[in-house]
């Protein structure tokens, strides 16, 4: 009768998803009534406009989130999606914010991550609102515009708001994600003193502190005899697998540069890349160096080396349900006088933020080097018998027949921003994604599917 109920709202649904996705609404400028641009806002006012067109109670929470909500009883089941989108970048076969449906397959920039679900959420709720479906708990489609550029919105919602007492949000994978590890960003800086034949000027690599970096570039003043001795160290470097490395020479400057190239990886499976400025550390570490700058390098060649799970620091740690602490230096940014990195590290879900970096900063400090900057998101845990977890596999399974597996990651879905929540869907096991890609696309089918799994997730966690 869902199934049936939802089939008949299916034009109404494909265009709705249509009309968000032709809302460029990437973070912008900030403006009155708009905290992360006007884009942003016209996409939030798209979503609210819909809730209440389908009948339900609605509100804007500061411009930043908002919800609308169905039913009655003391608690509510939340379903956390969001309308912020990344940038489209380039590639496309179709116009990135046309919503445009070629063979039953609907294009744009947002269509999976996380409109289409989230618009799909609504329409999962009207029909269990025009069946009148009888529940104790209302039921609240909660939309945030903040996700892809740090959460802010939720960080709103939950000051004023109302917590769930059970939810999911479409903005990962199936199963069920019931593990992710606590996520640590650091951020760390080195001074240098003092002068040096041989001295490093610039030292520069990574793009983001969760992404491992795939170049790095240090650029050393020296003297042509001393450029000599460092092109003969760096040809003699015997460097990983996957790596490889470029020295430019500029006699007019007295500099010596040298690129090293890396593979990029996700900043939760560090051991898939291969680091260029660790290696960079490693051909600079064979170098007489001026003092300050060449304990610098012996304090990151000795304390991370090649590591990726945070040994030598005295962090290696695991446990039997998340696996173990991995570590990744993502960026490094530095000049003659100082130099400042990032250390992005996931420790496992039993353990304490604590235990981690406790030991972390006194293995730091005894080298030298200052932590300036420390972002935490505890990890998240739910237990795989608590009812939410046993009520989504329930309905996974019976909606899909495939097995309800729980999956562990390395940490960072929107769950975390709100209680009471795990990741549920959109993307099947196994399925090819395009999320954050050009191309990124939804087949109508799965989008039908998905909508479908939501409302007998909806009806469970709210009888
Ligand atoms: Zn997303």
């Amino acid at each position: 009768m869902l199934d049936k109920a939802i089939d008949g709202l299916k034009d109404e649904l494909i265009a709705a998803v249509q009309e968000s996705v032709r809302i460029p609404s990437v973070a912008g400028v900030p403006e009155e009534g708009a905290p992360f641009g006007r884009n942003v806002k016209l996409a939030l006012d798209h979503a609210l406009n819909v809730a209440s067109q389908l009948g339900f109670r609605v509100k804007n929470v500061d411009n930043m989130a908002g919800y609308g909500e169905w039913g009655d009883g003391k608690e509510i089941v939340a379903i956390l999606g969001h309308l912020d989108v990344v940038p489209e970048g380039t590639g496309w076969k179709y116009p990135p914010f046309g919503g445009e449906i070629q063979n039953g397959i609907i294009w744009g920039r947002g269509v999976l991550d996380d409109k289409g679900p989230t618009i799909g959420a609504l329409f999962a709720l009207k029909a269990i609102k025009d069946l009148n479906i009888s529940l104790k708990r209302r039921i609240r489609i909660i939309f945030g515009t903040n996700e892809e550029s740090g959460s802010q919105c939720m960080a709103r919602y939950i000051q004023t708001e109302e917590l769930p007492a059970a939810g999911f949000t479409p903005d990962a994978e199936y199963p069920i994600i019931y593990a992710e590890k606590g996520v640590l960003t650091l951020t760390c800086h080195f001074p240098f003193s003092g002068d040096g034949p041989v001295k490093i000027v610039s030292f520069k690599g990574g793009v983001a502190p969760n992404v491992v970096a795939a170049t790095a570039q240090v650029v050393i003043r020296a003297s042509a005899e001393e450029r000599r001795r460092i092109a003969s160290i760096v040809d003699a470097w015997n460097g990983p697998e996957r790596s490889g490395f470029k020295i430019v020479e500029d006699g007019v400057k007295g500099t010596i540069t040298i690129e090293v190239q890396g593979v990029p990886a996700h900043g939760s499976t560090p051991h898939l890349g291969v680091n260029a400025i660790l290696c960079l550390v490693d051909i600079l570490s064979s170098m007489d160096l001026m003092k300050s700058q060449k304990q610098f390098i012996h304090a990151l060649s000795s304390l991370i080396g090649m590591e990726t799970d945070g040994t030598s620091l005295g962090i290696a740690m695991n446990d039997d349900i998340s696996g173990a602490l991995t570590l990744c230096l993502g960026t490094i940014d530095g000049n003659e006088s100082d130099v400042h990195f990032t250390l992005n590290i996931r420790y496992p879900v039993t353990k304490k933020d604590s235990l981690v970096l406790d030991p972390l900063r006194e293995a730091l400090e005894k080298a030298g080097i200052a932590v300036t900057d420390v972002r935490h998101a505890a990890p998240l845990y739910m237990d795989p018998e608590s009812p939410l977890i046993r009520t989504l596999q329930k309905v996974y399974k019976e909606q899909t027949g495939f097995n309800p597996d729980l999956l562990a990651i390395g940490g960072g879905t929107y769950a975390k921003s709100v209680p009471n929540v795990v990741a549920f869907g959109p993307i099947f096991p196994g399925q090819k994604y395009t999320i954050h890609e050009e191309n990124e696309c939804w087949s109508i089918e799965d989008l039908m599917k998905n909508v479908k799994i939501m409302a007998h997730a909806m009806v469970e966690l709210a009888r």
